[in-house]
């Protein structure tokens, strides 16, 4: 029998990027909120320039939640399962992935919310690939705006506007939407590899710029300005010069007496009454199972989780599952196109051994619908990213582009002559939600308390493999450009688990094709409000977090400017 605990406004399940975010507004509002967290704090000694650790075996000493759930794929219903990922990079941990991300920091495109309505304008309905579930998101750029601002602000980013209120700055992203101000900080540092493919791409015509990051270029709000010593892909950082939830917005809410945090509690199903109504969550402590009552339940535990939560949580109104009468939890998932990447080979050093995978330049003229697609068969395309960082392990597991065998003395030496001569390409690229691509429950594999881990049906259909062998060509041009000597296309791959998982609670007006109204709010269960990327309709080409924080932030505001029709 669970412990019965005292009622509370707001229970946000999951203290991560999103959850992490909300917590501020509604504590700065005077409500009452309880933030259940799986994993513990984490501390600054935690945070070791170690790649073993960090990139290999997956945090140890972090609460390994995320390892013991890792969802099962098939690419599609009628296929094998693929080999099951033996780590899943998602941390456990009070600021979830925040600690530990890369922290690029993007803002979506105004394409990316009209996806429908503006390829259906300028090419034909027809554009629209056979099969996608693509609809309009119900709120455009210009409503997400202040929010992203707010967020930006929060949290510390830095970068360069390209479009201050119309004003065009090339110094920026000329292709991104309106912004009402500066970013807080000037960008991170460029180094001399940055420079040089930022000289390449203008050379080629195109429009370089360096990238936003949640990182502090300068001292900001007392925590330091970046090091830039590298170790920061899947490191959390010694300085929180990273701006993570852990120690910008979650901290903040707690100082003002209305924010409690509640570590190791895992919880496992959202309750509702017979009205339909969230009712509070139960979780598990130290083997000790809590059921804690609240107005309002906020879901904010990534994508996979949100989706299996919800699909647990059955009750005599919804016996499919939480919210889940029309049949749409776990519909129009998507995991982003960011396998397809290029790798190429310089015929110098490139001194990347200092830096930081989120200090880069980027470029977006072959992004979004920022060209004409009037002779392609695609839709979309994708964002060029080069940045500096290079670690032990990873610098030696580089290809040898035909040059050199793969193992033996031959190996090591052209190992040792490359190592820093070489860089990979991270390209993002426009991903569409399918009928036929979808979360559900595993049938077979369970996790450690015995309840089904998500299953993943989903592949990377026609359009998806255009726009990577069309952004694959743009980037070895850029590569060459540059000087390269030689680069390599990796393969597009499957849609597996991963960092950037979307969809599944989808946002839209439509009850009939989604699960949250455009406040992200069920459209089943009035109370329950879900956050993150699971609510997000398109992918753009770009990172997800900071729209998902955004996102989350709107939903907080809207929850305290109607608290009354929300919660009674
Ligand atoms: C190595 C890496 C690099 C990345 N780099 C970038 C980047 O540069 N830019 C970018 O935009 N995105 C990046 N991402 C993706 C980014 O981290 C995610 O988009 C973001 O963290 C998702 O936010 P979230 O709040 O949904 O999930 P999270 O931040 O993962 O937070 C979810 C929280 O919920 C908790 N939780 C889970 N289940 C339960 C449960 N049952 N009960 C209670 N608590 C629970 C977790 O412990 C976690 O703290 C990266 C991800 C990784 C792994
Ligand atoms: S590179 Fe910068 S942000 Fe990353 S861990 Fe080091 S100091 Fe922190």
């Amino acid at each position: 029998m669970a412990i019965n605990l005292t009622k509370t406004d707001v229970v946000i399940v999951g203290l991560g990027a999103a959850g992490g975010v909300a917590a501020l507004p509604l504590a700065q509002a005077g409500l009452r909120v309880i933030g259940l967290e799986a994993g513990t704090w984490l501390s600054p000694e935690d945070f070791a320039p170690d790649e073993l650790r960090n990139n290999f075996r997956g945090w140890p000493q972090a609460v390994q939640k995320a390892n013991r759930e890792i969802p099962t794929h098939r690419p599609n219903a009628g296929a094998q399962y693929s080999p099951r990922l033996a780590i899943h990079p998602m941390m456990n941990a009070v600021g979830g992935t925040t600690l530990h991300y890369w922290a690029q920091s993007w803002r979506l495109n105004p394409w990316d919310f009209k996806v429908v309505s503006e390829t259906t304008r300028r090419y034909g309905r027809s554009r629209i690939p056979a099969g996608s579930t693509v609809e309009d998101w119900p709120l455009g750029l210009d409503e997400l705006e202040p929010y992203y601002d707010r967020v930006e602000y929060e949290l510390g980013t830095s970068g360069k506007a390209g479009n201050l209120n119309g004003k065009i700055d090339p110094r920026g992203n000329i292709f991104e939407g309106p912004r009402r101000r500066e970013y807080p900080m000037a960008p991170l540092r460029g180094t001399g590899f940055t420079e040089m493919m930022g000289d390449a791409a203008r050379k080629l015509g195109w429009h370089p710029f360096p990238g936003p990051a949640a990182i502090n270029s300068r001292t900001y709000e007392n925590r330091a300005a970046c090091a830039f010593h590298g170790y920061c892909a899947r490191g959390g950082c010694h300085i929180s010069a990273k701006g993570s939830t852990a120690v910008t917005t979650i901290p903040k809410a707690q100082k003002t007496g209305r924010f409690d945090v509640v570590t190791q509690a895992t919880t496992t199903t959202i309750e509702a009454d017979a009205n339909g109504r969230a009712s509070g969550v139960n979780y598990v402590k130290n083997g000790v199972e809590y059921f804690q009552p609240a107005d309002v339940v906020l879901l904010a535990t990534y994508v996979y989780e949100n989706v299996r939560l919800l699909l647990l949580s059955k009750s005599k109104p919804y016996p499919n599952g939480l919210s889940n009468n029309h049949r749409q939890v776990g519909r129009h998932y998507f995991s982003h196109n960011t396998g397809a990447a290029v790798t190429a080979l310089f015929p110098r050093d490139l001194n990347n051994w200092y830096g930081l995978p989120a200090q880069g330049v980027a470029v977006d003229d072959w992004a979004d619908d920022n060209f004409d697609h009037a002779g392609l068969d695609f839709v979309g395309g994708g964002n060029l990213w080069v940045y500096s960082d290079r670690r032990p392990i990873a610098a030696a597991n580089m290809p040898t582009f035909g040059r050199a065998p793969e193992w033996g003395a031959a190996w090591k030496a052209f190992v040792k002559q490359n190592a820093d001569r070489w860089n990979t390409a991270y390209l993002q690229k426009t991903t569409l939600p399918y009928e036929d691509n979808y979360l559900d429950l595993d049938p077979t594999v369970t996790d450690p308390l015995g309840f089904p881990v998500c299953r993943i049906t989903a592949d990377f259909k026609d359009n998806e493999r255009k726009v990577a062998a069309f952004i694959q060509d743009k980037m070895v041009e850029w590569f060459m450009a540059a000087g390269a000597v030689a680069t390599e296309k990796a393969p597009i791959g499957t849609m597996g688990p991963t960092t950037h998982a979307y969809g599944g609670t989808r946002m839209g007006d439509n009850p009939e094709t989604n699960v949250v109204n455009r406040w992200g709010f069920s459209h089943e269960a009035p109370n329950l409000g879900i956050l993150g990327a699971s609510v997000m309709g398109t992918s753009g080409a770009h990172n997800p977090t900071l729209t998902a924080q955004a996102l989350a932030w709107r939903t907080a505001d809207y929850l305290v400017k109607n608290w009354k029709t929300i919660a009674t």
